[in-house]
């Protein structure tokens, strides 16, 4: 009967303990004062996205990530009052390592308009409408648009993109030779500029953007070839997040911001 006792004592010690390492251990994977309500403490995000995206998604020469979508995050973090902290990785990596906790949100140009990415990750309400294009050298002369790429023709795209989903849905209906599936638009960009390649499919601005910053080398053909819209992806179910986000990037549109920013990165 004492020895029983004994046991029930030190049971509940036992559990007590384990209960408190636990709630640490939340707290310390948050990354955040999230649950405090110490108002001079401001919540703190980590961010992922992939900085071959310019204007959206780049680096500056120390390798910090910066774009549209950082300082438009920062805006909004500004308005809700909590900081980001921004980390890359490769595209396709992007919601794996949301949807395992490594990462709060997605800043990376994504469109959020794609069920299966919308099955796994919650998307805010998209601030930039956009749409594939194809991207070819500027001396080319025999593609002017999709219809021109041919059964001998390399096209490349970027891994996890809606770009790579075209570029292999052309491969497997036999449109073209090979679907060239590189991690970087600078990559691709390379590989066209070397012959490797015969044309990329990427996003309409960020082909502009690079139009615009080195001009005479690449021009986009034909028609734009989807409707897509980026959006910020957060855990699925994380509506504390999400409701910040959305507050922050209505009023971030309401007071100027945004169209600031967007001058900053479209029109300069
Ligand atoms: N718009 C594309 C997508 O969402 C490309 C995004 C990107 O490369 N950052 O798949």
């Amino acid at each position: 009967m004492k020895l029983m006792e004994w046991n029930g004592i030190k049971l509940m010690k036992v559990l007590v303990f384990i209960m408190a390492i636990a709630m640490m251990m939340v707290l310390v994977g948050c990354g955040s004062n999230e649950g405090t309500d110490d108002s001079s403490d401001t919540d703190s995000y980590l961010a992922i996205t992939e900085p071959t995206f310019a204007p959206f998604d780049t680096t500056d020469e120390d390798g910090n990530c910066i774009g549209f979508d950082m300082d438009l995050m920062d805006a909004i973090g500004e308005d809700q009052g909590f900081t980001v902290e921004y980390k890359a990785l490769e595209f396709d990596a992007l919601i794996p390592a949301l949807e395992t906790g490594q990462a709060d949100m997605i800043t990376a140009g994504m469109n959020a308009m794609d069920p299966a990415r919308q099955a796994k990750v919650d998307f805010s309400q998209t601030y930039y409408d956009s749409g594939l294009v194809v991207l070819v050298n500027d001396d080319n002369e025999t593609i002017n648009g999709i219809e021109d790429l041919t059964a001998d023709m390399k096209v490349a795209s970027q891994i996890g993109t809606t770009g790579a989903d075209e570029v292999l849905e052309l491969y497997e209906e036999g449109s073209i030779e090979e679907a060239v599936i590189l991690n970087g638009f600078n990559t691709a960009v390379l590989q066209l500029q070397n012959g490797d390649i015969d044309a990329i499919i990427i996003d309409l601005p960020v082909a502009n953007d690079f139009i615009k910053k080195q001009p005479g080398k690449l021009k986009t053909v034909g028609e734009v070839l989807n409707a897509e819209s980026y959006g910020f992806a957060v855990q699925k179910g994380d509506e504390e997040l999400l409701d910040k986000i959305n507050t922050g990037l209505n009023n971030v549109i309401d007071n100027g911001t945004y169209d600031e920013l967007y001058t900053k990165w479209f029109e300069n």
